[in-house]
């Protein structure tokens, strides 16, 4: 489906399917639970998903003649963090806006983690006291025309690489990619788990299990807590991408999208979201972080808990990175 796309190489390859057996027996042995670690997709800054959406888009980015990537994404933005390495590593500048989408309490919160490895990176990361919104945004548009105004050639990528023409092909990839692995592997995965916020990771995928039938198997573990925006935004990307790849039709049905772990904000872990992280890297060494991944993990806890998948069900866990926020939340995890 993605021949005809170019791709700039970021990631190592394909990515681990790890068997967490810990975990599965601990929640009742009832399903069997595997890890996809595209947390561990690269060497560039820590890695994780957006370089797979970004393999895709910086082809564009070199052809359009710029010389800055201009992207947004809170203080402990992951993706801010991987647009920065990106632009480092083929040779551009970066301007990245770091909204304030998050209230915390640790005293480094904007000094450490994400925004400590974009500064080093040689990005200019400009605080912007903004709450939280995936939507286009007035201060990622003035810092493009701010480029403009210094001479430069900027080149435009929306928070989450997610709103962008190619954004959601890396996860197509992703889908063709476990499709090649489970044929070696055996068997095939009846559920995949996936966090969603700005969309085009949970996108890709619906478009890509589509190809077999598997859309609805993707499910969805919101951290946004503006689930009817980010569903919104999920079946938009789908639909655009599906067209762009000559894919299955995608209705709205096709998104599944589990509204019940986000709270109390994003950003924002509950008690429930820290347990979570907790057993995750007690039982797995698994790390996981309180925006994201830890929100998806407390999902995929939960609801094996509660019998939403058959018993018997093999489910992909997509781990899609982010562990340098915990640097933030030091004070959350004081006692371990
Ligand atoms: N997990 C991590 C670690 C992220 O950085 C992000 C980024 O927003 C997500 C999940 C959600 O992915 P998406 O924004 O494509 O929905």
């Amino acid at each position: 489906m993605l021949s005809k796309f170019k791709r700039y190489p970021l990631t190592f390859g394909p990515t681990h399917i790890e068997k967490l057996s810990r975990m599965s027996e601990y929640l009742g042995g009832d399903v069997e639970i595997y890890a996809k670690r595209e947390d561990c997709n690269s060497g560039l800054a820590a890695g994780g998903n957006k370089l797979r959406k970004l393999e895709y888009i910086v082809p564009d980015a070199i052809d359009s003649g710029a010389d800055t990537l201009v992207s947004i994404g809170g203080v402990q933005s992951n993706h801010t963090r991987l647009v920065a390495a990106v632009a480092a590593k083929i040779g551009m500048k970066c301007h990245v806006i770091q909204e304030s989408w998050v209230p915390h309490e640790d005293a480094v919160y904007d000094r450490v983690g994400n925004i400590l490895m974009t500064r080093i990176m040689g990005a200019e990361a400009q605080l912007v006291d903004e709450g939280f919104d995936i939507g286009i945004r007035d201060s990622w548009l003035k810092a493009l025309e701010d480029v403009k105004s210094t001479g430069g050639k900027p080149y435009a990528i929306p928070a989450g690489a997610s709103v962008h023409k190619y954004g959601g092909l890396g996860y197509v990839g992703f889908a063709e990619e476990v499709r090649a692995q489970e044929a070696e592997l055996g068997f095939k995965f009846d559920f995949i788990v996936v966090c969603t916020v700005t969309g085009s990771t949970h996108a890709g995928m619906v478009v890509g299990f589509a190809e077999d039938g598997r859309a609805r198997n993707v499910i969805g573990i919101d951290a946004s807590f503006t689930p009817a925006q980010t569903k919104a935004q999920v079946l938009d990307i789908a639909q655009k991408t599906s067209a762009l790849v000559g894919g299955k039709e995608i209705a709205g049905d096709d998104i599944v999208l589990i509204e019940d772990y986000a709270y109390p904000a994003y950003g924002v872990p509950s008690k429930e979201t820290v347990e979570a992280i907790r057993l995750s890297a007690r039982l797995e060494a698994m790390i996981t972080d309180p925006v994201y991944e830890g929100k998806s993990m407390q999902g995929l806890m939960d609801l094996v808990k509660k019998g939403f998948f058959p018993k018997g069900s093999k489910i992909l866990y997509a781990h899609l990175g982010g562990a340098p926020a915990l640097n933030g939340y030091s004070y959350t995890f004081r006692n371990g």
